[in-house]
């Protein structure tokens, strides 16, 4: 029996992943919440057996058969469950500031409310303005110079990504993905039809993907990489000596670059955002930029990001989003009109709270003995390594992967976090710390707490 499109180079690698609840009755989420009614077990990437293949594909189609819940999601969808069930859960899930949207930026948004104006349909690919002033806005913080026709503004930084590898990507075209990565990208890869090529990078190159290793991978079919930097879930940052190179590699070789910059302005110490078109402009042609308010303003939940590639890239993924979305909801795009034409002096504030938080979760992970944290240097994410209690006993259980893991620690001690077989990696724990310092010292002690246990 063939599975078509679901034999992608993911799955052909057979990841250790965590099933469904939904599979022959077997209980296989991160974790069921004991004491807690109504919340089952969060969804993880499905473990591919027939049985479960089956009986989807007499409902499913193959396309959305195969692609899996958003773990990130589920984590923090779960999470605040519990909370709202009256648990003190401590949430490390979702990657979003805890920070309040600023005021300058919602008092638009009211006026926005008000005005009949934007109670109606406006242009798909977004108010003529914000995209104007996007174009001007990415000018002045990456230095790359384009014009507002180059901007597409989509719902959130995913339907950026969801349209950008829709209008590049044909069945069997291979897209060149580092991992860790994030968990939509392999996603939105398959629902494109593309197939995801999955390049590990490793804690000694801290990772970073090499020019060697993106060669290693590279065949006839690639058509694009994903690049990253800031990453989710690492906190990578590369180099602009190493995005320059990764560059001119793609350029070399007619590979596009799907260059995800949405934690631009997240990074500490003596790291440094670089923008790739920008130190390699040959490769202006082949780019795609993806971008955001999310994280930079504190607006998650406004839904605008966008995207700014060559113009017939635009037009392509423009139609896409006037059949699938049309316009982003206007109240967000004043709002988000109001955030990329103010100062950074917000971000720079959540930025101290960000680089303190950063260095106090190192320090508590770190002294979990079992546990390796590295540092990261961008965005708000911890990645560490928990293979060192893997296997042992941990209140008369012994999780054997990460994913069981997570689900031992929110069971034990109402602490989420995400773990790595969501982006790839199993074996790590994704936390963000883009949460108060008082649930960092909290969360992180009941992890220690019940950690410092394995025997
Ligand atoms: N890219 C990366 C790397 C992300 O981590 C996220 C959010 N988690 C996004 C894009 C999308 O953000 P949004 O859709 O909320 O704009």
């Amino acid at each position: 029996m063939s599975y078509g499109p679901l034999a992608t180079v993911v799955l052909a690698r057979n990841h250790p992943v965590k099933g469904r609840g939904d599979q022959g009755g077997k209980a296989t989420g991160y974790g069921s919440l004991r004491g807690c009614p109504g919340a089952g077990p969060i969804p993880g990437p499905p473990r591919l057996s027939a049985h479960w293949l089956d009986s989807l594909m007499t409902r499913i189609s193959r396309r959305i058969g195969s692609i899996t819940e958003s773990a990130t999601l589920a984590v923090d969808a779960k999470a605040k469950a519990l909370k709202a069930a009256g648990r003190p859960v401590i949430g490390f899930g979702a990657g979003e500031p805890d920070f309040p949207t600023p005021d300058y930026i919602v008092e638009a948004a009211v006026a926005a409310c008000r005005d009949p104006r934007w109670h109606r349909y406006t242009p798909a690919p977004g108010l003529p303005e914000l995209r104007e002033a996007i174009a001007v806005k990415t000018l002045r913080d990456s230095g790359y110079e384009v014009k507002a026709s180059q901007v597409l503004v989509t719902n959130g930084g995913k339907q950026a990504l969801y349209n950008a590898f829709a209008a590049l990507l044909d069945p069997g075209d291979e897209a060149i993905l580092p991992a860790p990565y994030w968990t939509t990208y392999p996603e939105a890869i398959k629902l494109a039809g593309g197939t995801p090529v999955i390049v590990e990078t490793s804690e000694a190159s801290g990772y970073r993907a090499t020019v060697a290793e993106l060669e290693a991978v590279r065949t006839d079919r690639t058509k694009l990489l994903v690049f990253v930097s800031p990453s989710n879930p690492t906190g990578a940052v590369y180099t602009p000596e190493q995005v320059a190179e990764i560059g001119r590699w793609a350029n070399e070789h007619g590979i596009w670059v799907v260059s995800d910059e949405i934690y631009e302005h997240l990074v500490y110490g003596d790291a440094e955002f670089a923008s790739m078109p920008v130190l390699v402009p040959e490769i202006a042609d082949t780019c795609v930029i993806v971008n955001g308010v999310a994280k930079t303003y504190a607006m998650t939940g406004w839904r605008v990001g966008w995207l700014i590639g060559p113009d017939n890239v635009v037009k392509a993924a423009g139609n896409l989003q006037s059949h699938a979305t049309s316009n982003v909801a206007n109240v967000s795009q004043v709002a988000a009109l109001a955030a990329v034409s103010g100062d950074l002096a917000a971000v720079e504030e959540m930025k101290v709270a960000f680089d303190r938080r950063r260095k106090r979760i190192v320090e508590l992970l770190s002294a979990i003995p079992g546990v390796d944290c590295p540092t990261p240097e961008g965005a708000f994410y911890v990645y560490p390594s928990v293979k060192g209690v893997l296997g042992k006993e941990i209140r008369g259980r012994r999780p054997q992967d990460s994913a069981d893991l997570a689900g031992l620690i929110l069971d034990e001690v109402e602490v989420a976090a995400v773990p790595g077989e969501a982006f790839g990696t199993p074996g790590y724990l994704r936390l963000s710390y883009a949460t108060s310092d008082a649930d960092i010292e909290e969360g992180v002690g009941r992890i220690a707490t019940l950690l410092g246990e394995a025997r």
